[in-house]
């Protein structure tokens, strides 16, 4: 099969696995997925985007915004994931749709201040440290809900939810525990501010993905199932 074919087999083959477990799980309306593209060229995202994938994450701005350019069919939406460094914010603000990977005051009230107006709300998912990791980027969750009301409290960022990425795990039960954990915070949010747009976790990527539909994720992060094996980072 050509690379094309492969994706395009690859999205159906997830799009099934996505089906299954929402019927497994009881879950009555399907997560929407988003293809991971980070170190994929434009010839394999636009094979994605053809396939009828309409939300497209990456982890790294210039290489984000390079394929942005070259692009001739662009998704629905553009994601960004990755870890923000403060310099970085306003192209952030400009030119992505969505910024799941928000942990920091600082980065809050610089995407707010950067916003293009005329773009309307950056839609925001905080990140969260779930099983407290140093390794991990993400907020501690006794910070989650400071961060939160800062987040509501600014015109240009439009709170939908919360993020994560477990520890590595291959137990189901372990990775849904994970999970779990997240949609308890994401309730408690939603009872602390019951006028927040809060209708998104963002959780669940290749390996983990059937845990998190279990849990109730709304959006899926998915890459390798659907290009390939990881291969090495561009950054
Ligand atoms: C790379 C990445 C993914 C996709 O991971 P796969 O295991 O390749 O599906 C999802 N979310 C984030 C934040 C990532 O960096």
């Amino acid at each position: 099969m050509s690379n094309q074919a492969t994706i395009i087999a690859n999205i159906a083959a997830i799009q099934a696995r996505i089906a299954a477990a929402c019927q497994l799980y009881e879950r009555q309306s399907p997560p929407r997925l988003m293809a991971v593209t980070k170190t994929r060229n434009v010839t394999e995202i636009s094979a994605a985007i053809a396939a009828g994938i309409t939300d497209i994450g990456e982890n790294y701005l210039q290489e984000a915004l390079s394929k942005q350019a070259e692009l001739r069919v662009q998704p629905d939406a553009w994601h960004f994931i990755g870890p923000i460094q403060t310099n970085k914010t306003r192209a952030i603000a400009s030119h992505f749709d969505w910024v799941h990977s928000v942990d920091r005051a600082k980065i809050i009230t610089r995407l707010n201040e950067q916003r293009p107006a005329q773009r309307g709300p950056l839609n925001i998912c905080l990140q969260v440290n779930i099983n407290d990791e140093d390794s991990k980027a993400g907020a501690n969750i006794d910070e989650v809900a400071e961060l939160a009301k800062l987040v509501l409290s600014q015109t240009h960022l439009r709170l939908r939810g919360l993020m994560a990425i477990p520890a590595n795990t291959d137990d189901l039960q372990q990775q849904r525990q994970n999970f779990a954990a997240l949609r308890g915070i994401f309730t408690s949010l939603q009872t602390q501010f019951p006028e927040a747009p809060l209708d998104t976790l963002s959780m669940g990527m290749s390996s983990d993905m059937e845990a998190a539909v279990a849990e109730g994720a709304t959006i899926v992060r998915i890459g390798s199932d659907i290009f390939g094996p990881r291969i090495a980072q561009v950054k």
